[in-house]
């Protein structure tokens, strides 16, 4: 095939123990998936459906090594929210929930980094968030662990420290809607594709950083991330 123009970048992701990697297609991203979080958003965390919002692949980056992503412009408040992602190894379109987890290849942890200024002010006007959420480089993501070789975890301590200090401590086994749940309910809307990786939204503790703040992002038994903000 011949391109009229340069081909787009391949965007991918390290995977734990192998030289072969994971080329990202599509990323969701569900919002207000743990109460606590929700609650300090002011919102109520009534087990209500799930809701999506995406991210381009463009967003995201290898964080299998400790990395660096810039503060991005038109922000005063550029927020971290660690997430546990979840890698689709297989597509399908309403995709039961017993079965859900047969499509997962891996996961990993990240982080869904947002201008809270602007998805705010978009949020109470009614406008869409691409501008507080899907911004270049606001998805560090650190190396897959395959399902594979350890299984699908439902319990693990999550948590986010900057510069040392805890910012976010939590449990997976927290989320309002489960790793199954928001496949199987995702696919009865967008038929899911190889590639394609959810972030399962993330706990209370969401602040600021600034350049110069060190973030370091653990979920216990996955491979933990260490992302530099630089001016
Ligand atoms: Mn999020």
């Amino acid at each position: 095939m011949k391109l009229a123009i340069e081909a787009p970048p391949l965007h991918t992701l390290s995977i734990a123990g192998r030289d072969e990697r994971f080329p990202v297609n599509r990323v969701f991203c569900v919002g207000r998936n743990y109460a606590a979080h929700a609650r300090e958003m002011g919102k109520d965390p009534d087990r209500e459906p799930p809701f999506f919002f995406m991210k381009p692949a463009a967003a995201v980056v290898d964080a299998a090594s400790p990395t660096a992503v810039p503060y991005p412009p038109k922000t005063a408040n550029y927020h971290h929210e660690i997430e546990l992602v979840v890698a689709i190894g297989r597509g399908g379109r309403d995709i039961p929930i017993t079965q859900a987890l047969d499509h997962v290849y891996g996961y990993a942890v990240g982080l869904d980094m947002t201008r809270r200024d602007l998805q705010l002010e978009a949020r109470d006007k009614g406008r869409p968030w691409e501008f507080g959420k899907s911004f270049s480089l606001s998805a560090p993501v650190g190396s897959l662990r395959r399902a594979q070789d350890i299984g699908h975890p439902s319990a693990a301590a999550i948590t986010l420290t900057v510069n040392g200090q805890l910012r976010q401590s939590s449990d997976i086994d927290k989320l309002i809607w489960s790793v199954s749940e928001c496949v199987a309910y995702l696919s009865e809307y967008e038929a899911l594709e190889p590639g394609d990786i959810i972030m399962t939204g993330t706990p209370q503790g969401v602040n600021a950083v600034v350049a110069g703040d060190l973030m370091r992002g653990d979920i216990q038994g996955l491979s933990a991330i260490e992302v530099r903000v630089t001016g």
